[in-house]
Parts: structure tokens; C-alpha cells; sequence
């Protein structure tokens, strides 16, 4: 992992040259640990080292960025990581999962009925003295973590910055670390994730929610992690044009609604945005051999 990977790419070229927008390629610290999720843990880390503890516990789906990373994290630091993950374990093994277990996680798959108590869950293990942390990194210390991508390089020309929201952390994040002339925007990709705003303003202070921001929906083609032939085309179209590689779960459809919101006249002709490429390309590999051109 190496956060001087990262850089500020012009990516104007997406929308013909008529508005200025760039990317924050936050995926390069690492081809697997996603970026995102690296932020987020950084604190939830630190506080587990601070308090003595030798493992991270957490939970997550058979193909989760957050588990990967927690489980390379984790071994960077010398701590032990367990994952519980949803589902029945399948005969073969996600590449995530492999990846997780190279790492040395060990993985405890529980059903999905079981998985919705993760409370319960984590009472059952009480006595491990594990360091939890939250599903997909989500709270305040994951938010704090996340507010660290805006300073990694100059930020502060930009006055729109658009990210991908899954559980909010990040953008939760990013709206902490804004400054009074950048407004917010996020591109939800869960179908009507119609609490998505309360849970963003549950990791923000009274004077943070007071911020410039707002929350987009109707880019999620169809769900979380759904897609359609037409994302695959438009992803392989910025690989080609843009050389930019990006994750079908998340950035393909930011980038995807930022397009469109362009040509429908979303942003002022002044406007200077940046895109905050949050990783997630390791997911990736659930796809067939030659869908993808990368
Ligand atoms: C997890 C993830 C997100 C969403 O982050 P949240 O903090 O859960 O909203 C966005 N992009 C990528 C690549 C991710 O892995």
C-alpha cells in the first residue's frame, strides 16, 4: 500500500471538454486494498493497537472490499483479523475470500438470516476481546478516517466533489472536510436508500450536517452491485478513452451519473469537480474472463 501513489488525473474528456473535472485516484494505494475502505480503517486501527488489542473482527458479503482490506490492514499491522461473512460457505471461494485467507484472516460464513442479528454475533464472542469493527466500516471514527482524503494532495481549488455512497461513511467524511465553498454531492448506488441522509447526519456534528450537501439517486441500475450490459460497455469505454479502470459496485456508476447530470446541465460552466475514485476494482474478478478490457 502506498499513499504516494495517489494523484489528481483531468479527466474533462468525459464530458467533451466542457466542464472541468478530475479524479482523485485514491484506487492506486494498493491493486486490491481498495482505497476507500483504507482510509476508513486507519483510525478504527489505530484505536485497536491503542487499546491493547491483537485482532480485528468485522463483517462483511462474499465479495467485499471492506473484508479484503480489513484482512491486509490487519497484517500490515501485525494484528490478527476474523471475518464473518454472509452467506453459506460456497464450494469455491471468492478471490476475495482466497485473498482474505491469504492474508490470514480467518472467515466464519453465517447464514444470511443469522448475519441480520451481527449484535448477537458479536455477544457470542464477547470473551475474544476482539476489536470490532462496524459492517463496511461504517461511524464516526470511519468518517474521520475517510475526511483524510481531501488532504493527501490540494483539494481546495475544487468547489464540487461527487463520491459514490454505499453506507455514507465516506461521503460523511468528505462533507467533515470541506470547506465553505465546496458543496457535497453523492451518487447512492442502492435502490431508494430512502434513510441513506439520516445515517450520513448520524456521523455528523449539528454544525457539519449544516454543510453544502446532497444525496442522488436513480444511478444504482437496478441495485446494489446490479448491472447491465450497457455499465460494461461504459466502463470499458473509460478504459479505452480515459485510462481509467473502474469498479462496476460503485465508481462506474458515479462516473456514469456525473456524465449524465453534465449533459443535463447539473453543473455551472465554472465549475471545478473532482471525483474522488474510491477503489474497488478487485471485485472486479467476479466478472468472466474478456468482459472487462482490464
Ligand atoms: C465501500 C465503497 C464505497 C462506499 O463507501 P461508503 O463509505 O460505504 O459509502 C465507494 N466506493 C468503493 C470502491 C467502495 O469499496
Amino acid at each position: 500500500m502506498n499513499i504516494n501513489n495517489i494523484y489528481i488525473q483531468d479527466i474533462r474528456a468525459i464530458c467533451n471538454n466542457t466542464l472541468n473535472i478530475s479524479i482523485l485516484r485514491a484506487d492506486l494505494i494498493d491493486p486490491v486494498v481498495s482505497g476507500n475502505k483504507w482510509f476508513k480503517l486507519q483510525f478504527y486501527v489505530r484505536d485497536a493497537i491503542e487499546a491493547g488489542k491483537a485482532t480485528l473482527a468485522t463483517f462483511g458479503g462474499p465479495y467485499s472490499n471492506h473484508i479484503v482490506a480489513t484482512s491486509k490492514y490487519g497484517a500490515t499491522k501485525g494484528l490478527q483479523t476474523v471475518g464473518f461473512i454472509r452467506g453459506e460457505k460456497p464450494t469455491n471461494l471468492s478471490p476475495t475470500l482466497t485473498d482474505a485467507i491469504q492474508n490470514g484472516m480467518t472467515l466464519h460464513f453465517i447464514s444470511r438470516a443469522d448475519f441480520l442479528d451481527q449484535q448477537k454475533i458479536m455477544q457470542e464472542y464477547t470473551h475474544e476481546n476482539w476489536a470490532w469493527i462496524p459492517e463496511g466500516g461504517y461511524g464516526i471514527t470511519g468518517a474521520e478516517g475517510a475526511s483524510t482524503l481531501l488532504t493527501i494532495k490540494d483539494t481546495h481549488t475544487f468547489d464540487t466533489i461527487i463520491c459514490a455512497v454505499g453506507t455514507g461513511t465516506m461521503m460523511a467524511g468528505i462533507i467533515k472536510a470541506a470547506a465553505p465553498h465546496q458543496k457535497i454531492i453523492g451518487i447512492s448506488v442502492l435502490k431508494n436508500n430512502v434513510s441513506i441522509n439520516t445515517e450520513i447526519k448520524a456521523l455528523l456534528t449539528p454544525e457539519e450536517s449544516k454543510k453544502n450537501f446532497e444525496i442522488i439517486h436513480g444511478y444504482d441500475f437496478g441495485g446494489y452491485a446490479k448491472h447491465t450490459p450497457a455499465l460494461i460497455h461504459f466502463m470499458n469505454d473509460c478504459y479505452k478513452n480515459f485510462e481509467l479502470p473502474l469498479d462496476f459496485v460503485y465508481t462506474a456508476k458515479l462516473l456514469y451519473s456525473v456524465q449524465d447530470l453534465a449533459s443535463n446541465g447539473k453543473f455551472a460552466p465554472t465549475s471545478n469537480i473532482l471525483l474522488i475514485h474510491s477503489g474497488g476494482l478487485q471485485g472486479n474478478r467476479s466478472f468472466k474472463k474478456g468482459t472487462l478490457l482490464f
